[in-house]
């Protein structure tokens, strides 16, 4: 490792693995880290990613394809069904893929792109000298090495600390935060070609249910909860997984089991400073409704090269600059989608089993296949004119969306 590079990456997951390559790729000279020993695992995932959203940023490989998405089944607390095609699902259907694989393939394609990769490399703080990240301190099998940089990367996760370092408020309420438990199972008879989901408060309040299939009877099935439904006196995401679990598959066998978080806040009011840019969860970029944020981490891991690059090449990596080339740009391409998903999240956090009910009503008979966002609106409308004041602010994108489709 040298004592000095263009721009350190913190975190070899999608974001980092993006930003790295970009750089790279613009000719910087990057360090892309990452404090596990294998890049991808262990998996923190349901692993559900958009098809198209994915080929804007690698080539499709079937090495890390488990399950090829048709589209998804909804299931209301009272059982109905809405089904919705793949293309209008969101960000986290389409593929399901083995993250161990797809990951390592990402940081490959950095290292390919010419940056240094090292795992078993944890930051444990930044320089910061005159007010400027100046690089970071790491640790490598029990060693402390100095590194300096124009620009720190801070793409280390929902746990991030590289932000907080630099005096960025990236905390998390509980409300904030979706707390998830998730089994992969084998022994399932599902269909391979849908995810499924599941919603109501009994199930999962103020979260919900999924099944995610991984190919040969094999899927992810876990559960997302609002942090403030959980906590001491209340039950576990895992008590409600279980439940589930027991009730639906009575046959399956767990063979993995995984525990985290995603942020699922909106954006938060800073992601950069002199010297330091944060991308993906760190900067708490997943999507507040679902909490998906693998596409979300890899449209914004570019924004985040391409800015690295553009300051680095000015000579000012300052706050002013990083402004203008990475927090316009995501905010209003990715962050724009999240500004939009809280609206939507807010308004059906309210809704008691009974409104969610007579919403899938109104919507089991409408074409997804065929279905712009107007129609969908006007579905919502029948069923509950409350619910589309409170969205009205989606209608000027919607409105934007029918004029561009008719060009
Ligand atoms: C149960 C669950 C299910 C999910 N399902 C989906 C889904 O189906 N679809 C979807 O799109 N999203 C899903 N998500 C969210 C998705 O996993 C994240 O949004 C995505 O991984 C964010 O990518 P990232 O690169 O920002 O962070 P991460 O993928 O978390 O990568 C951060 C990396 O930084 C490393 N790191 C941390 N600290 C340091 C340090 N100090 N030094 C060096 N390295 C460090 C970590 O080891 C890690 O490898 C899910 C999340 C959970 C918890």
């Amino acid at each position: 490792m040298k004592d000095r590079y263009d721009v350190i990456v913190v975190g070899a997951g999608p974001a980092g693995s993006i930003a790295a390559k970009t750089a790279a790729e613009k000719g910087l000279d990057v360090l892309l880290i990452e404090k596990r020993q294998e890049i991808g695992d262990p998996v923190r995932c349901a692993e559900g990613a958009s098809k198209i959203y994915l080929k804007n940023h690698v080539e499709i490989d079937k090495k890390w394809i488990c399950a090829d998405l048709k589209g998804s089944r909804i299931y209301a607390p009272d059982g109905t069904l809405i089904e919705m095609a793949e293309e209008i699902s969101g960000g986290e259907v389409g593929y399901v893929l083995e993250r161990k694989i797809f990951d390592r393939a990402l940081a490959e394609k950095a290292a390919e792109a010419g940056a240094e990769v090292r795992v078993k490399t944890r930051a444990t703080d930044l320089i910061i000298e005159d007010g400027f990240v100046k690089g970071a301190r790491l640790m490598h099998l029990g060693k402390k090495y100095e590194v300096r940089a124009d620009i720190v990367i801070g793409a280390d996760g929902v746990e991030s600390k590289v932000g907080r370092w630099a005096g960025i408020d990236t905390a998390l309420k509980p409300a904030d935060i979706e707390t998830c438990a998730q089994y992969l199972m084998t022994g399932l008879d599902i269909d391979q070609e849908y995810c499924e989901f599941y919603i109501g408060g009994k199930l999962a309040p103020g979260g919900y249910v999924w099944i995610f299939p991984k190919g040969e009877g094999k899927a992810n099935v876990g559960i997302g909860l609002l942090g403030s439904e959980t906590g001491k006196f209340k039950p576990r995401p895992i008590d409600y997984l279980n439940k589930f679990v027991e009730k639906r598959f009575p046959e399956g066998r767990i063979i993995e089991m995984v525990l985290g978080g995603v942020p699922v806040s909106g954006s938060i009011e800073k992601t950069s400073t002199n010297g330091l840019i944060l991308v993906g969860d760190a900067a708490r970029q997943s999507d507040p409704i679902t909490g998906g944020g693998i596409i979300n981490a890899m449209d914004a891991g570019k924004i985040a090269g391409e800015a690295a690059y553009e300051a680095i090449s000015a000579g000012d990596v300052s706050e002013e600059m990083l402004e203008e080339a990475y927090e316009k740009r995501w905010r209003t391409t990715v962050g724009h989608e999240i500004d939009m998903s809280l609206v939507v999240k807010n308004c059906f956090i309210n809704l008691d089993d009974e409104a969610l009910n007579s919403l899938a009503h109104s919507l089991k008979d409408v074409k997804f296949e065929r279905m712009l966002l107007l129609d969908l609106l006007y579905a919502l409308f029948k069923a509950n004119k409350k619910l589309l004041w409170d969205l009205r602010v989606l209608f000027k994108d919607a409105a934007k969306e029918v004029a561009k489709n008719k060009l």
